[in-house]
């Protein structure tokens, strides 16, 4: 992969590109980033800028044999390591085991979470990275180089090491020569202690909306597509991905009609949406939320400072201005906001869901309606 095609992330970039070419990249690096920020995709360029042999100052040349072989993720001086189940109940699972899969997944999906890749191995049993792997990680770094200067190893979440992982600390601390180690995590107070204080933290930035639409444009979404994706998807590129494969649901229809049932004080038209949501499944229910949540921070921005900083549809724009026209404060916006948090916590424990988007909606009517006087 090559940095232009790892969306956004430019300043790190920059920081990566420079540390590389002045050969004073830190030997065991660690990239955090939450996910869907693109933490395995920079990895990749990165061990790919480090491989190329004919860079330049801004990027991997994407065409010499060390880079079709990382296109592949291939390079036999580029070893990774990754969560895997134990799936035949005799072995003790290591990468290699599945490294082919893991190539074909992350290949298809470098924004992909652990999640989808244990579903890519169709299992439900819970992820690890294994002592015997840890062993191994350090015997395959032993070896000498194949065709490179470098060996570069990258752990996709280290958070799957147990106290198996302090095997690793000397090797972290005194690795073989020109080696870099490259940590990939999303969630650093899961990864052990001992192998934070070892490695350097590069932080990823979460996405911003323009990079996420602008993304999604380069895959030919349509324009107004891409702009409502990348609302929705709240930094989280791997989130937007899923969304242009989803089917359109009319996330503005139902918003619409819930705030016109609500402000007109119409109970049919809330039960009207209330029934329909119901009928929706578990991930569309929390999209419809995520989506109001959202739209209730831009309403925040908005007021303050206009247009100029808060992109949306057209039509979402008018929900704003009716929101605004209806005097909804922002007291009344952390209100609702926190009635809808608790809605997706509810959701996620598989309340019922007509019970719990009746009450959502009297509770919010009540909020809008009725507090006025309070706010
Ligand atoms: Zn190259």
């Amino acid at each position: 992969m090559k940095f232009k095609d790892v969306v956004g992330q430019e300043d790190l970039k920059k920081k990566i590109i420079y540390l590389i070419q002045q050969g004073k990249m830190p030997h065991a690096v660690m990239l955090l980033g939450t996910d869907g920020s693109g933490g395995l995709p920079m990895a990749l360029a990165m061990a790919q800028y480090i491989q190329c042999t004919n860079k330049t100052d801004v990027d991997s040349c994407g065409e010499c044999p060390s880079c079709a072989m990382l296109s592949k993720m291939q390079h036999p001086d580029v070893h990774f390591s990754f969560p895997t189940a134990k799936l035949n109940p005799t072995k003790i699972p290591v990468s290699n085991d599945y490294i082919i899969e893991f190539r074909e997944f992350m290949l298809a999906n470098p924004y992909g979470s652990e999640k989808d890749w244990l579903d890519h191995l169709e299992t439900d049993k819970q992820g690890n990275i294994t002592a015997l792997e840890c062993r191994e990680i350090i015997q395959k770094l032993q070896l000498r180089t194949f065709m490179s200067e470098y060996k570069v190893f990258i752990m996709w979440r280290p958070e799957y090491l147990g106290s198996e992982g302090n095997i690793l600390l000397k090797f972290i601390e005194e690795p073989t020569a020109k080696t870099i180690l490259i940590f990939v995590a999303t969630q650093l107070e899961k990864v052990l202690l001992t192998i934070q204080s070892r490695t350097q933290l590069f932080n990823l930035s979460k996405l911003k909306l323009a990079e996420i639409q602008e993304a999604l444009l380069q895959q030919q979404v349509e324009p107004s597509k891409a702009l409502q994706i990348a609302n929705l998807a709240d930094g989280n590129y791997h989130y937007a991905l899923q969304l242009i494969n989803e089917q359109d649901d009319d996330m503005l229809g139902y918003l619409k009609q819930l705030l016109n049932g609500i402000y007109a004080n119409k109970g049919l038209e809330i039960v009207a949406f209330v029934n329909q949501m119901a009928a929706e499944n578990k991930e569309t229910q929390k999209k419809f939320i995520t989506y109001f949540v959202h739209l209730l921070e831009n309403l925040v921005r908005y007021r303050q400072v206009g247009k100029a900083h808060v992109s949306m549809l057209e039509a979402e724009y008018k929900i704003l201005d009716t929101l605004i026209a209806k005097k909804m404060t922002d007291y009344q916006v952390d209100k609702v906001t926190a009635l809808l948090e608790e809605c997706i916590y509810q959701i996620e424990r598989n309340a019922n869901a007509k019970i719990l988007f009746h009450s959502l909606s009297l509770q919010i009517q009540q909020q809008l309606l009725f507090k006025k006087a309070l706010a």
